[in-house]
């Protein structure tokens, strides 16, 4: 157990408490212990960034509005800006409104004023709904603006409309007003706020085990701390397992899959178990057999990366919508011999047209697309199909042709070390220990989806070449992994 540094900053904020909220452990670390975070991804820098510009953008709903220029470590520097800003009767919308009430602060995303006097409050998400956490988010601001003497009658959350389409932006933001359900959870937030201040002023750690709330509503940043002496097979990895169950069983210290009792499990999670304790895989070898003698070659092993923009910037998305920029493919014909193609767009413009034209140049007429969780190449190529209706025949043609690998792990194969997860991040280390997606610069979707938004944005040269050869090693990684799998699968 951790005890507290020396002298760190027990100010709370809107964000400390949120943290406390999800787990009172949390906000004393991030408080006491900062150091224990990990690095941010570069998945996580894009979130924020995200959340930066929409913020901005938005801004732009509200003209006539100020910001607060004040720097954010620069706390009583923004709170008398933003008096001042309030005091000036002409001025329509502050953004970043700072107030701070009982050694509480909060910046207001944007500041309404409304003819009476009193003040609409806004919140800014990135999302496309209202979640229960924004309404709590909002409430606290709520709290500290008034405390600081402002009177707030209304209280919105603003976010992405899911019906938006570029090039239209217009309609890009919903504004819904959640006065009633933020007043709520208002007049517990003095109380909220009494019980952040005695966790802080704790010596040490709280004592809060485990449990989904690790990532739930945000992924923590402290689990390789508290998740260090969680075993390998643990009750986090039995499939399906409801929340409070798993919840339950932390609480009292029980974490190895091996301590759980399974008459207190479905038929899957018993099974699950006993495969566990078994430590042998259980694989339905003729049903794996029948569905690979199925395949017709050449066999066409297919991976799509995509990206989503919180800020539509393709024809006829709309927020958050995926499109495809990457593909990889790898080809093995009858005889065995086996073939690279790849397509990945290397600029800002469209990728659609050029991927799908490089996709129906390198896919034959015959054969059978392979994919892992198919359902997603299936989806990408359709929406190919509506954006290039040029090729949509040739695409569509595609569809029928999948093969799902997915399917033989979920239905055919299991085996502990797969730790309860049918993912291919999971399976091929397993069956295929000589490939791994250890070490890689990008090591994920998410992750590529970040390198690619972000490198698309660099003159050419060699950071930009760095980071296009990383993201074709990542995508060759994902097809050449499912060549292996086959492999492994034609083998039994
Ligand atoms: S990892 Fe879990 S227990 Fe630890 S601080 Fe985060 S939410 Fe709390």
């Amino acid at each position: 157990m951790h005890e507290r540094r020396a002298n760190p900053s027990t100010h709370l904020s809107k964000s400390r408490i949120m943290s406390g909220l999800q787990c009172e452990k949390r906000l004393w670390l991030e408080i006491y212990h900062p150091e224990l975070k990990p690095v941010l991804t570069a998945s996580q820098e894009r979130i924020f960034a995200v959340g930066t510009t929409v913020g901005e953008v938005a801004r732009d709903r509200f003209p006539g509005g100020r910001l607060v220029e004040a720097p954010f470590y620069d706390l009583p520097g923004s709170v008398r800006e933003t008096a001042a800003l309030v005091d000036r009767a002409d001025l329509p919308h502050i953004y970043e409104a700072a107030f701070e009430t009982d050694s509480t602060h909060v910046k207001v995303d944007v500041l309404s004023r409304i003819a009476d006097g009193s003040w609409h409050l806004i919140e800014v998400k990135s999302t496309s709904s209202v979640k229960d956490e924004h309404v709590t988010d909002a409430a606290i601001q709520w709290h500290v603006t008034e405390g600081a003497g402002l009177s707030v009658t209304t209280c919105s959350l603003m976010h992405l409309n899911s019906e938006c389409r570029y090039p239209d932006l217009s309609d890009l933001f919903t504004v819904e007003d959640i006065s009633e359900r933020a007043r709520e959870v208002r007049a517990r937030v003095p109380e909220i706020i009494d019980r952040m201040r005695a966790i802080v002023s704790q010596p040490t750690e709280p004592d809060v085990p485990i449990g989904t709330h690790c990532t739930k509503p945000y992924e923590c940043p402290f689990t390789s701390h508290c998740w260090r002496d969680v075993p390998k097979h643990s009750i986090f990895t039995i499939p399906n397992l409801p929340s409070k169950t798993k919840d339950s069983l932390a609480a009292q210290g029980v974490l190895g899959t091996n301590e759980v009792s399974t008459d207190e499990l479905n038929q899957r999670q018993a099974a699950h178990v006993e495969m566990v304790r078994r430590g042998e895989p259980v694989i339905d070898t003729e049903a794996v057999r029948a569905a690979i003698a199925e395949l017709e070659y050449p066999l066409y092993f297919l991976d799509f990366e995509t990206c989503a923009d919180a800020i539509p910037r393709l024809d006829g998305l709309g927020p958050w919508h995926k499109y495809p920029f990457q593909y990889s493919l790898h080809v093995l014909d009858a005889g065995g011999t086996l073939t690279h193609h790849d397509y990945l767009h290397e600029d800002e413009t469209d990728p659609r047209p050029a991927l799908a034209a490089a996709l129906c140049a390198d896919v034959g007429p015959a054969g059978t697309l392979i994919a892992y969780n198919a359902g997603f190449e299936r989806g990408v190529i359709g929406a190919l199909a509506e954006t290039v209706p040029e090729l949509a025949d040739q695409l569509r043609a595609m569809l029928p042709r999948f093969f799902d690998l997915l399917v033989i792990f979920r239905k055919h194969y299991a085996h502990p070390d797969f730790l309860g997860s049918n993912s291919i991040k999971n399976v091929l280390p397993v069956i295929v220990p000589s490939l791994s997606y250890k070490g890689m610069a990008v090591a994920d979707g998410n992750e590529a989806q970040a390198v690619w938004a972000s490198t698309i944005t660099l003159p050419p040269g060699d950071e930009k070449s760095r980071a296009l050869n990383q993201l074709l090693e990542y995508c060759e990684l994902d097809t050449l992994a499912m060549v292996k799998i086959h492999e492994v699968l034609r083998g039994l």
